[in-house]
């Protein structure tokens, strides 16, 4: 029998330790009224799934546990116990932390990119400026048994770096150092590429890191990062990684990860993706010569027919292209019109060579090639025109698959396709450089890719109808690119909340030794940096 009445709210148990646990709910008052629960052991002991029940409800349902009234229930249940711990954990960190008590600074505070996941609120959000702050916070955090979310830019297409008002979000706005000694670079999680082109834009160097300034460095380095400069100048943003420090899940350790010490780790944040092993406070990256000039040219093919033909010849020249050239590519069908367009962005070192794969996509249209001496300015005008300026946008959904071909026949699907007026579809440049690794290197697994696809979908927050329809195309051209037999797996960072068997798609071949590293850095079910989808959880999800 279990007793608590931290809230003045009495939970009782007649678990007999081996089938089921029974957990009678006595309180008076207008939330909450007598229920019973009944549910299997799964794999926690009693004290665990006690633990779990009352701290992080959510978690039951992965296990199958009698699932849709579970749900409803358990998320009341949480309210009024979040309430209890959280109001703890901010009482400790009241000193580092934002409160919706200050609107505006709080406003600004928990923001992210994609509002489809703003509709609930952290308690507080904490603010540390150092790691010794980054330890506080989750040893508190674990103390309290409060869940937390890291952010670093708050770009995660599913919302993975906020959390409800049961938890807390710790931001690391206030750790956004850049420092360069001779070509290392060592960049603290919470600066944005933005912080990083401007600190480069007056040396000789260039960093590999995000088309877009806005996006952080924390989320974007873990989970691999490709960049305009991948397939030319070494390969993924984490390819070029000297070291991490990374505060431990429990809060107990700062640790060093690099090729001689802690390797596992080492290996894992390069691609295993944000919020898994721990809080990481800075990365050491290798920086590149800088070319004079940056040159970005636009190809235009303005119809089906042409569509179809432009990505025809990209097929047929997916392997000749040479590693100087990212050839992005965007399929729109504003208007009812289909245009493909393609953005080829060079250096001004190899140009002759890149003019001429070019003239062999023979494009209808083209625009006066535009030449940027500074990154930082080509990459703001780049996101300009895509649209991608903002901190904030429109609520969005994102489905992607990596490809290694592009064959006539998925050319023709693309061709012929309805694109649904909200709705992009995008294929960054793999390959080159990024290939040079195996697929085993690191702990990003599709070193064979020669495209990044995804629908980029856009809805509003309320209008239930479009954001299915937006769910529905997406998944559909999904499905015909994974049936077409061009297709690896998915991104982990483009984060898919409704993607199927999500573990071997983000990580494929890489799972079962990320799995065994996640167990002994941060194990499931311990401490407080924990979401639904983070190696090795066995949530699906059911739409
Ligand atoms: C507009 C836009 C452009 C993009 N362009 C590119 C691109 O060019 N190339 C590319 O590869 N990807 C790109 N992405 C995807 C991007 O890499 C991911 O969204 C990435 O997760 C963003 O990192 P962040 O720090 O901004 O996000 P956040 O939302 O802060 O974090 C993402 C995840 O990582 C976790 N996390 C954050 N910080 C830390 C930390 N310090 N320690 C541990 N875990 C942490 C979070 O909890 C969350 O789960 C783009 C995304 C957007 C929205």
């Amino acid at each position: 029998m279990f007793h608590d009445s931290r809230l003045g709210t009495d939970w009782y148990t007649s678990s007999d330790h081996t089938q089921s646990i029974h957990l009678v709910i006595t309180e008076d008052g207008s939330t909450c009224k007598k229920e019973t629960f009944t549910w299997s052991y799964g794999r926690y002991g009693r004290y665990g799934m006690y633990k779990m029940y009352l701290s992080r409800g959510f978690r039951f349902v992965r296990y199958g546990l009698h699932q849709k009234r579970f749900v409803k229930n358990t998320a009341m249940i949480r309210m009024m116990h979040g309430g209890s711990s959280v109001s703890e954990a901010l009482e400790q960190l009241k000193d580092i932390s934002v409160t919706p008590e200050q609107s505006d600074l709080y406003k600004e505070a928990v923001k992210i990119y994609n509002p489809a996941f703003s509709t609930s609120h952290p308690a507080f959000v904490a603010l540390p400026y150092n790691a010794d702050d980054i330890k506080r916070c989750l040893q508190i955090a674990h103390k309290t048994n409060t869940p937390v979310a890291v952010k670093s830019g708050g770009h995660s297409f599913a919302g993975y770096s906020t959390t409800d008002s049961n938890g807390f979000v710790i931001s690391l706005k206030n750790m956004d150092q850049v420092q360069l000694k001779e070509n290392m670079l060592t960049v603290q999680a919470g600066a944005c590429w933005g912080d990083v082109y401007s600190a480069l834009d007056d040396t000789s160097y260039v960093a590999v890191g995000g088309c877009v300034p806005a996006v952080g460095i924390g989320g974007y380095i873990l989970g691999g990062g490709y960049s305009m400069l991948s397939r030319g100048y070494g390969g993924l943003a984490c390819d070029k990684a000297l070291s991490f420090t990374m505060v431990t899940a429990d809060g107990n350790k700062l640790v060093k990860a690099s090729a001689e010490e802690n390797e596992d780790l080492f290996w894992a944040l390069k691609g295993g993706g944000g919020g898994n092993f721990g809080i990481l406070v800075d990365v050491t990256l290798e920086v590149c010569p800088r070319p004079k000039q940056f040159i970005w040219t636009r190809l235009i093919y303005d119809s089906k027919d042409q569509s179809e033909q432009g990505l025809n010849a990209v097929g047929k020249n997916l392997n000749k292209f040479p590693k100087e050239l990212n050839l992005d590519m965007a399929l729109h069908g504003y208007f009812g019109k289909k245009m493909l367009t393609l953005d080829a962005v060079y250096s001004d070192i190899h140009e002759d060579k890149v003019q001429s794969s070019l003239e062999n996509l023979h494009p209808p249209a083209e625009t006066q090639p535009q030449t940027f001496t500074s990154y930082l300015q080509f990459s703001t005008e780049y996101s300009k025109r895509h649209g991608f300026v903002h901190q904030e946008v429109e609520p969005i959904y994102i489905k992607g698959v990596m490809i290694d071909s592009l064959s006539p026949s998925l050319a023709k699907y693309f061709a012929d396709l309805d694109i649904k007026p909200h709705c992009l579809l995008e294929f960054t440049h793999m390959g080159g450089n990024i290939a040079q690794h195996s697929a085993t290197s690191t702990a990003f697994p599709f070193r064979s890719a020669q495209y990044s696809f995804y629908t980029y979908g856009r809805f509003q927050l309320k209008n239930t109808v479009q954001r299915e329809e937006v769910l529905k195309f997406a998944t559909s051209t999904y499905d015909a690119v994974r049936e077409s037999g061009c297709s690896l797996g998915s991104y982990v960072n483009y984060m898919d909340r409704h993607l199927k068997n999500w573990g071997e798609n983000f990580y494929g071949v890489n799972y079962p030794r990320l799995c065994e590293i996640k167990k002994k850095w941060n194990p499931l079910g311990q401490g407080s940096l924990h979401f639904q989808q983070e190696i090795g959880s066995s949530w699906e999800p059911t739409d």
